[in-house]
């Protein structure tokens, strides 16, 4: 039997389920998902497929309405220009990213990874037979990879970076400059690049996100993936989109027919109401995270000695704690009810990642409860 690493943010929501369910109250700060009703598009639209009893299965690329609807959202944002051959739907983001990857790795080919990465990225690269080759950011080079660092790690092996943007867990999102600069990278080198999006319009205060998907002149080597998830706060309805090379979409779509068969209809229907009134639907997420983010960032600055600054994208925090994360983490969750991803997950040990995107009453309960806990930790 393979012995499978199960993702770090997995493991601590289903322990804090059972918590949940055994009656205690756990301040979630685990898993990134906006906890928010659905916006009134989403629900009219899936309400619709429900009524009209729509259950057969689905095409194995998606809806073509959605691939349109999808590219369209792309198209408008970023000047990029994908059609339905270049565009496929997913059962999330994750997905997209699984399957681009089994698409694109033959048996031993490397992957670079920056490091903090989100949990899931080493584990998906040696599911598809793929070395992944970790590279390491710094807090003090605000935890970004350079064009240099990349250089230094790529091999005669190298087939693909897989970059995140902006990043999970840090909030931070790369400038158009060094973009440019790591795409002229992987282009020397022949380097495809899966450009992990999905918190594209989880950006605050008015900060530039800016796409791989805006660089035509690298069209033929981007993957970008993108997802419902966050942006129109539908983690649960697993819609994800890829976007790129046709040649590279036939093949997703091909594994998708011979794997999941696509994401469910109704799901689908719902992505399609909200990608209808995109602006509308992210702007709504946005607003309530934004409120979420200074509520955490401001009770933080006051139960704690550590000032910090609110990040600019994404819903997380990524804190120093200065020792076995995973311990800490399972100290914490067990003794002060706090569910914390441990940084070890990110591939990056002594942090901890607090996701801010829970109901706001939580987020002040949960920051009390660890500041009783425990007042020695670095970031109290
Ligand atoms: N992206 C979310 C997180 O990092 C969801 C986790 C997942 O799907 O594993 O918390």
């Amino acid at each position: 039997m393979r012995q499978l690493t199960p993702s770090a943010t997995g493991v601590i929501q289903a322990a804090a389920h059972q918590m949940r369910k055994n009656g205690i109250e756990v301040f979630n700060f685990g898993t990134g998902d906006p906890i928010l009703p659905n916006h009134p598009v989403i629900l009219e639209f899936a309400e619709r497929a429900i009524v009209e009893k729509m259950s057969p299965y689905a095409p194995f690329a998606g809806m073509t309405e959605l691939r349109q609807a999808a590219a369209d959202w792309m198209n408008r944002r970023y000047g990029s220009q994908f059609g339905i051959k270049e565009t496929v739907v997913s059962c999330g983001g994750k997905f997209g990213i699984y399957a681009a990857l089994q698409i694109l790795l033959a048996q031993g080919e490397e992957v670079l990874v920056p490091a903090p990465y989100w949990v899931s990225y080493p584990e998906m690269v040696r599911l598809a037979n793929g070395q992944p080759i970790i590279l390491s950011a710094e807090e003090t080079t605000n935890w970004k990879i350079t064009p240099s660092e990349m250089l230094s790690r790529i091999t005669p092996k190298t087939r693909v970076l897989l970059l995140n943007n902006a990043c999970n867990p840090t909030g931070v999102l790369y400038t158009r400059q060094e973009i440019s600069e790591i795409l002229n990278v992987a282009k020397e080198a022949n380097l495809m690049v899966i450009s992990d999006e999905v918190y594209s319009e989880i950006v605050f205060d008015n900060a530039e996100f800016v796409s791989c998907s805006s660089f035509p002149e690298h069209r033929s080597r981007v993957i970008v993936i993108e997802s419902c998830s966050k942006n129109f706060a539908m983690a649960g309805w697993r819609v994800g989109f890829a976007f790129g090379p046709a040649e590279v979409i036939t093949n997703i779509i091909a594994l998708q027919s011979q794997s999941t068969s696509g994401t469910s209809l109704i799901s689908q229907q719902a992505a399609l109401g909200a990608l209808r009134h995109a602006d509308e639907v992210s702007s709504y997420v946005r607003q309530a995270m934004d409120r979420r983010r200074k509520l955490f960032f401001q009770t933080y600055n006051q139960l704690f000695q550590t000032r910090i600054q609110p990040i600019l994208s994404t819903l997380y925090y990524f804190a120093p704690i200065g020792k076995d994360s995973m311990k800490e983490c399972e100290k914490i969750l067990t003794e002060a009810h706090v569910a914390l991803v441990p940084g070890i997950g990110f591939g990056v040990e002594g942090y901890v990642r607090f996701a801010f995107s829970e109901e706001e009453d939580l987020i002040e309960k949960g920051l009390k409860a660890l500041q009783k806990f425990k007042r020695g930790l670095p970031y109290c």
